[in-house]
């Protein structure tokens, strides 16, 4: 059975959304695009949203991200701000959903929500309760990686997510995407067939705006 890998970075794995990095050629696989907060170059941003422009205009290019706001980066607050409403207007532009980084900016993301026009997917979510919940009720999609293996609190935290405001990711991890949807689908006490029914169901969603 095919499990959709929402975020991930291998180059071999056509079923998911790959995380290209700015420095590759165009895959002929699903990719997202983006401007980590990370990579922000200074100086640089022009540029570099030029180039995103135009890896976002692709066909296979099926997302806007990942970017977002961390508090761990170094580019100040201000310019990841402007970078990141930049690409919810990209977003807006080609009609492609966002995948959102985010670091101890929870609600910083969340006032950004209403510029949005497209699904916003937060990914890699692993915090608390309180956090999934405020979201959820904000319209976010959350995809879920390997900490859901054996993180006892986030697995009672998706115990409670809505099926249909769930994905599920490898992000860089060494992990099986198999595993973490028999995994989730023995927390949410459906079959695995039903699970990954239902993450298509979620991508269908996200791509019709
Ligand atoms: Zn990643």
């Amino acid at each position: 059975m095919d499990f959709f890998d929402f975020h991930h970075h291998k180059k071999d794995r056509a079923f998911g959304i790959y995380n290209l990095d700015c420095h590759d050629p165009v895959p002929d696989f699903p990719y997202s695009a983006g401007i980590h907060p990370k990579d922000i170059v200074s100086g640089g941003m022009e540029m570099q949203l030029i180039q995103l422009k135009e890896l976002a205009s692709h066909k296979l290019c099926v997302a806007i991200g990942e970017c977002g706001l961390d508090a761990m980066a170094e580019a100040d607050k201000d310019v990841q701000e402007e970078i990141f409403l930049k690409q919810i207007l990209l977003s807006n532009e080609t009609r492609k959903p966002l995948i959102i980084h985010c670091v101890r900016k929870y609600y910083e993301v969340i006032a950004f929500r209403k510029k949005a026009e497209q699904a916003m997917v937060i990914h890699g979510f692993n915090k608390k309760q309180g956090i999934a919940d405020d979201l959820i009720r904000n319209n976010f999609y959350l995809s879920f990686g390997k900490a859901v293996l054996y993180n006892l609190s986030l697995q009672d935290t998706l115990r409670t997510v809505p099926m249909n405001r769930i994905f599920l990711e490898t992000d860089d991890a060494d992990v099986d995407i198999g595993e973490l949807y028999q995994k989730t689908a023995a927390i949410k006490g459906i079959p695995v067939e039903k699970l990954s029914e239902q993450i298509r169901e979620n991508l269908a969603q996200i791509q019709n705006g």
